[in-house]
């Protein structure tokens, strides 16, 4: 298996941005953040200025949203992905944003940065390889109920089409716990980076679903061997499109940064 230690004995290293700075599975945690969904034009911009000043070096924001109710917001499409170019071109912050249909994956690579695969597509098995034929990162969410070994098969979809800049993102599993949205998986992290070579990225947001538990999880993560993290951001959470509940603001984030980077010294 191209996923495997024994296809690498090298662990994968992403590099990202103009001038490619920005090292994904080196020897620094990498944090992604911004909002669930690209809801304009001035939101995306104080937000990503506001991340970056925290130590954000990827800038996040959905414009094609998988929402469990079709009468959801569904995203601002490709007008959202020229506000993320735009912001990009401003702040030097490269843009991961998801992927939903195999027919806009073109579409997506020609804006994005890093192409978001979300859990309710980690099996998509055409969407997959369609990501394996174009030369950008994909970030690969593990499915709400998809083992580890099922993560390692999906990430194998990608890799056998040609593209090897795959990071694997542990985001909660479903369980039969209520108190948080997921379960985040913590072993997940040491079992994947014994068995791959590929970075390892949590997402603390999707895995707890509300915001006081975003930084404990994300120093979890972090102590546990975790290459990066994606986090939620929002100027203001109550008025969110999608996922506020679990969005921090700018304070609370730029607080995360600080702890995080305690952590990250510390191992
Ligand atoms: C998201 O990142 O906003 C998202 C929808 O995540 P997931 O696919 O992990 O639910
Ligand atoms: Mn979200």
């Amino acid at each position: 298996k191209i996923a495997s230690r024994e296809f690498s004995v090298g662990n994968t290293a992403i590099r990202l941005g103009d001038p490619a700075d920005t090292v994904i599975g080196g020897r620094d945690v990498v944090v992604m953040a911004g909002p669930c969904s690209v809801e304009g034009r001035e939101m995306m911009f104080d937000t990503a200025r506001a991340v970056q000043q925290a130590g954000a070096r990827l800038l996040r924001g959905g414009a094609f949203k998988p929402r469990s109710s079709p009468y959801a917001f569904q995203g601002m499409g490709e007008d959202g992905l020229k506000i993320l170019a735009d912001v990009r071109a401003e702040t030097g912050m490269p843009i991961v944003t998801e992927v939903m249909d195999p027919r806009q994956v073109e579409l997506v690579a020609s804006y994005a940065d890093v192409m978001q695969i979300g859990a309710r597509n980690m099996q998509n098995f055409p969407l997959l390889s369609e990501v394996g034929k174009v030369q950008r990162p994909v970030l690969l969410k593990r499915g709400l109920s998809g083992t580890i070994t099922e993560l390692l098969m999906a990430a194998e979809y990608v890799l056998a089409q040609g593209n090897g800049d795959v990071m694997l993102c542990e985001r909660g599993i479903r369980t039969y716990e209520t108190a948080t949205r997921n379960t985040m998986d913590v072993a997940a992290i040491p079992v994947l980076k014994r068995e791959t070579h590929l970075p390892v990225i949590v997402d603390p947001s999707h895995a707890g679903g509300r915001a006081h538990l975003v930084t404990p999880l994300a120093l979890a993560a972090v102590a546990a061997g975790a290459d990066g993290l994606i986090v939620e951001v929002h100027p203001d959470p109550k008025c969110a499109k999608s996922d506020g509940e679990q969005s921090l603001e700018f304070s609370a984030f730029t607080q995360l940064m600080q702890q995080v980077q305690a952590v990250a010294r510390a191992i």
